[in-house]
């Protein structure tokens, strides 16, 4: 499934990655580099992604200006790349179109919510590697997966569980059947011994 869709300006250009049951949208980001505001449709002097960004300021100024098909409107996760690494997530509301200034069809941006530590979305997507690849719009055949901790987050690659959900999932399970952690390890203790504890009869 191919979209053409690039940033006016710009080379890069929107990637679609798995994310749990969705799809994630990805823009690929160039240093920060000026443009032309009274050229621009949203009147930016600037576009891309430098260190000293905000996450904020990276989704205002790269939001747009993208040629997006049908498709991406379906997505909910849109995600910023810069040399591979995702750098930023926003939840995606709507998507807007910006007129174009030389007569063009319109082309589109999106308005969504910048995620932050803390959003499932956020944790899962974040720092993640985003390969290259020629074609302006990929959908990765193995993506990220569910949080076994039954959260409904998206975790990548290999790992299960999204950051401390591990720990959830255990204190799930110790209150529903032992009460408190102290009950539960009391209860271990007696019926296998303490940890790494020799015991009379090992
Ligand atoms: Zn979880």
């Amino acid at each position: 499934m191919l979209l053409s869709a690039r940033q006016d300006g710009l080379n890069p250009r929107p990637l679609i990655i798995r994310n749990g049951d969705g799809l994630t949208i990805n823009f690929k980001l160039n240093d920060r580099f000026d443009i032309d505001a009274a050229k621009d449709g949203m009147g930016r002097a600037w576009v891309g992604w430098s260190l000293d960004l905000s996450d904020h300021e990276v989704y205002e100024q790269n939001r747009g200006i993208w040629l997006l098909g049908r498709r991406a409107r379906s997505q909910e996760v849109a995600t910023f790349s810069h040399h591979g690494e995702v750098v930023a997530v926003v939840a995606i509301e709507r998507i807007e179109d910006i007129p174009s200034l030389q007569h063009q069809k319109p082309k589109q941006a999106i308005i969504g919510r910048v995620l932050q530590v803390g959003d499932a979305d956020y944790d899962a997507l974040i720092g993640q590697r985003v390969d290259h690849y020629r074609n302006p719009v990929t959908y990765l055949p193995t993506g990220l997966r569910t949080c076994r901790c039954g959260c409904g987050g998206a975790v990548a690659g290999s790992r299960a569980f999204l950051p401390g959900h591990d720990q959830r999932a255990i204190h799930d399970r110790i209150a529903q059947e032992w009460g408190t952690t102290l009950q539960f390890v009391e209860w271990f203790d007696n019926a296998y011994g303490k940890p790494g504890a020799v015991t009379a009869d090992r």
